[in-house]
């Protein structure tokens, strides 16, 4: 069975090749359990395709950090979510094209599609803007994301957490293709939105919706 640092490594480049990333923007977590209390992140300005397991830094949850390389600027959010959301077991964070022409416009995506209940509500939230790698940026997602398994980050790209690394990698493509959905149905009109009784009854649904066993 792959360890931890390399399914986060081929995840990274799932990133790439679903084309949320280009470039060394966005960057990607997984929490470890047990007895090491912390999580491994990708390293700061590296290209996904050359980066190798131990390229991987492992970061406590006092921001300490372990390893050759130095973390992905972004470790205070990466770090605060850990802290606060406990059900956050990977967080995914990229420049994708259509979520980050959207969070330019510092505009909440409303209740335009049914699948939007998938990140745990009836909106996706935009985070207000603050600079890259600062603990004012961490602050404004962790407003965004309350009660949210996925945001925008104002003037900059998305954020997403999953259960694992595998629905971190399918939020974050569900977050973009939603976002260009949205982006396409404004196109022609000002879309129709579902109300907070039909989102609660999809929320209710999504509880277990998908599940075969
Ligand atoms: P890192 O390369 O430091 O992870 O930064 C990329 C990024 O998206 C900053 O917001
Ligand atoms: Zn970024």
């Amino acid at each position: 069975m792959p360890d931890q640092r390399h399914t986060l490594v081929a995840t990274a480049r799932q990133m790439t090749a679903a084309g949320l990333n280009r470039g060394t923007a966005g960057n990607l977590s997984v929490r470890v359990g047990g007895g090491r209390a912390g999580f491994l992140i990708t390293p700061t300005g590296m290209d996904y395709e050359v980066l190798e397991a131990d390229d991987i830094v492992f970061m406590h949850l006092d921001g300490r950090s372990e390893g050759r390389r130095k973390p992905s600027s972004e470790w205070r959010f990466h770090r605060d979510l850990y802290v606060g959301r406990t059900e956050a077991g990977a967080i995914l964070h990229a420049h994708s094209p259509f979520a980050t022409s959207l969070a330019c416009l510092r505009r909440d995506i409303p209740a335009f599609h049914y699948m939007i209940a998938r990140f745990g509500g009836d909106s996706l939230r935009c985070a207000d803007y603050a600079t890259f790698g600062t603990q004012e940026l961490s602050d404004a997602v962790l407003l965004a994301m309350a009660a949210r398994r996925g945001c925008l980050l104002g003037n900059h790209g998305m954020l997403v957490f999953g259960d694992d690394l595998e629905q971190a990698l399918a939020l974050g493509v569900e977050l973009e293709v939603l976002c260009e959905q949205y982006w396409r149905a404004c196109q022609l009109g000002e879309p129709v939105l579902l109300d907070a009784a039909e989102m609660a009854t999809v929320l209710g649904k999504f509880a277990s919706y998908g599940q075969q066993a």
